[in-house]
């Protein structure tokens, strides 16, 4: 279907996303669809934007066995009790902070997941599959435990 000619809008949210533990999956799907709806926005398309290394973006089916299922995966890609040069705070001197703690296993983990995901707005509505959620996923429990929230970008793009 061609988009008639309207004015394209920009709307941008951050979320506040409260995280816990390590390897928490949050469906972040209602708190995106309440920002479209907020825009006005019927055709474009949302960018769901991670601001943090250690904690990604994805599309999955929440399906609680097989966010299970992931969490293995995620830490066999980069497993906690690995050694990682990040955190060798003896040697290190870069983006070192006062309570700095070990997460080169977080990070590599995000290096294979990613920071974003974008998605179509058509009428008004992601056109997400039957299982398609959005999550942000948790990959540093320690940060997590630090800090207040986590914060996602949702920017919106489109004709109203
Ligand atoms: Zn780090």
């Amino acid at each position: 279907m061609k988009v008639s000619e309207s004015v394209l809008s920009v709307t941008n949210e951050t979320l506040k996303i409260s995280s816990s533990f390590y390897l928490e999956f949050i469906d972040i799907t209602e708190q995106v669809e309440h920002a479209i709806k907020n825009s006005n926005v019927l055709n474009g398309i949302v960018v769901v934007f991670s601001k943090h290394t250690t904690s990604a973006i994805v599309i999955q089916e929440n399906e609680p066995l097989l966010l299970e299922d992931f969490k293995v995966v995620i830490e066999n890609i980069a497993p906690s009790s690995a050694n990682y040069m990040h955190n060798d705070f003896e040697t290190r001197t870069v983006h070192m902070h006062e309570d700095e703690l070990p997460n080169g296993h977080s990070h590599c983990q995000h290096l294979y997941l990613g920071s974003s995901e974008t998605v179509p707005i058509i009428d008004g509505k992601m056109p997400l599959g039957q299982w398609q959620r959005i999550f942000m996923i948790e990959l540093d429990g320690d940060k997590a435990s630090q800090v207040e929230f986590r914060e996602v970008v949702v920017q919106i793009l489109g004709q109203s």
